[in-house]
């Protein structure tokens, strides 16, 4: 344990951005920090807490990561989560299977088998709206004191000779505090300006688009047969790919149905998500087989999501002032579905170093600590996404002419995700912390 300053007032700190990673933090924070150390106040850009109605998968790295933030949050995810039906006598859960979306060049069937991949824990998934709502249910009087609404940050000042900062938002109003996290997801302004000036602090287009869409349970079973409906399954294609899985306990059938911007621009005045066009759906994926063809068919209201990413950040702090954690510090493609995942282990590994910090100058070494070990886990799953993304797509030369390898690849792909052993991991970010001292 650190040093007390003798009656040094709490550290106030600023969470920007109350997405999934931000609210994780600040329930973390009023759980394993006290109020005598740290004072955290959530500031978001709308006027209310708000998620899309999608889903949204977490592995048991994610699931664990959420026991230890609070039993409270892992509860409420087991309440809303939807864990796919096991596959009968297997030790091992089905976590995915593998299919052909369209006929390969190469014999392959559209519906043809490539793949089945198991995990220890069977796969789940939850509705993202009902999970952040479950989650800010379990702030103190839902957040009042602690979170403030249509506060869009703009910028912020470095108050160097007092050690604080000053953070200015759209309104016109200003707070001073001593440290700002960054929780503002992929188009981040505290990314813009704790990497400014690096080509990395503004997010890439991958090069592909998503439509994103529910379907009732009952209609993708009638359509698609019990196994194809209920679990989940890419369907893999030429510069394509769907993704579906169960969501809402079953009755909902999530899905996600990937092309690829061959001329790699993304333009649209800046707008990334587009409202769902269904005949352009179609016309995208005119020729794919017939599941393809039927999913794509009951897809409710499929808006278009462009997918951007973050080139990898030298480093996800500045000093004991700013600092940065989820999608603005390391924003992936989704197609090993663990970004949020991702976020969660951050705010584990964060919340846990703030817990011992005493006063300003344990900061940046808490920040410094969090970087050491976050960084580069979190910097290969964009990396791994992306070459994830391509593999589904068949856009890895003679992809198909080997299936063996394409199996020995999805089998290497989730577990160095799923198999961290987070409190080696924490105790890693600790030693370092108490190095610096
Ligand atoms: C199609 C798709 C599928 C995915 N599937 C999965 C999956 O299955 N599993 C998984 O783990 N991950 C998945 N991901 C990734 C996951 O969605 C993200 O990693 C996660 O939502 C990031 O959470 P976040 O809180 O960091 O950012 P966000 O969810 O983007 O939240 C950022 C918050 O900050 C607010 N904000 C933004 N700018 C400001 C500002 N200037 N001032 C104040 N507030 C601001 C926003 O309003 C928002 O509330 C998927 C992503 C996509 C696109």
């Amino acid at each position: 344990m650190t040093q007390e300053t003798p009656d040094a007032p709490p550290l106030r700190l600023a969470l920007i951005g109350g997405g999934i990673a931000g609210v994780t933090l600040l329930l973390a924070l009023l759980k394993h920090t006290s109020r005598t150390h740290i004072t955290p106040h959530l500031y978001e850009a709308t006027p209310q807490f708000s998620e899309i109605g999608a889903g949204i998968a977490f592995g048991s790295n994610s699931i664990r990561a959420m026991e230890r933030i609070s039993s409270e949050m892992a509860a409420a995810y087991n309440k809303h989560a939807t864990f796919q039906p096991d596959s009968g006598a297997l030790e091992k859960k089905l976590w995915s299977s593998y299919r052909m979306g369209m006929d390969g060049k190469n014999g392959l069937k559209a519906g043809d088998y490539l793949h089945e991949v198991h995990a220890a824990v069977a796969r789940s998934s939850v509705h993202r709206a009902r999970f952040l709502e479950a989650m800010t249910a379990l702030l103190p009087d839902e957040g009042e004191g602690y979170v403030s609404f249509s506060k869009r940050l703009v910028g912020i000042l470095d108050n160097e000779a007092e050690g604080t900062v000053t953070v200015q938002f759209a309104d016109g109003t200003e707070e001073v505090v001593d440290a700002v996290i960054g929780c503002d997801g992929v188009r981040s302004r505290v990314r813009q300006i704790l990497l400014e000036g690096e080509e990395a602090a503004e997010p890439v287009f991958s090069g592909k688009y998503a439509y994103r869409g529910l379907i009732p349970m009952e209609e993708a079973v009638a359509a698609l047969g019990e196994d194809t409906a209920r679990n989940n399954h890419f369907h893999w294609g030429y510069d394509g790919h769907l993704l579906t899985f169960p969501i809402e306990h079953g009755r909902t059938m999530n899905v996600v149905a990937f092309r690829t911007k061959m001329d790699g621009v993304w333009e649209h005045g800046g707008r990334w998500v587009l409202p769902g066009d269904q005949e352009k759906m179609l016309r995208d994926f005119k020729g794919w087989g017939k599941d393809v063809q039927a999913i794509l068919g009951l897809m409710r209201k499929a808006d278009i999501w462009a997918l951007y990413d973050h080139a990898p950040a030298s480093i996800y702090y500045r000093g004991s002032r700013m600092c940065m954690l989820g999608d603005a510090a390391h924003a992936s493609t989704p197609h090993q579905g663990a970004g949020a995942g991702m976020a969660v282990e951050d705010v584990w590994v964060l919340s846990r170093l703030l817990a011992e910090v005493r006063g300003k100058a344990d900061l940046e070494r808490a920040f410094r600590a969090y970087d050491a070990v976050r960084r580069p886990r979190t910097q290969r799953l964009v990396r791994s996404s992306r070459d994830a993304g391509i593999l589904y797509e068949c856009q890895k030369e003679g992809v198909l002419d080997d299936v063996e390898k394409i199996r020995a690849d999805l089998d290497d792909r989730m577990w160095w995700i799923w198999d961290l052993d987070l409190d080696a991991h924490l105790q890693e970010a600790l030693d370092v912390f108490r190095d610096g001292a």
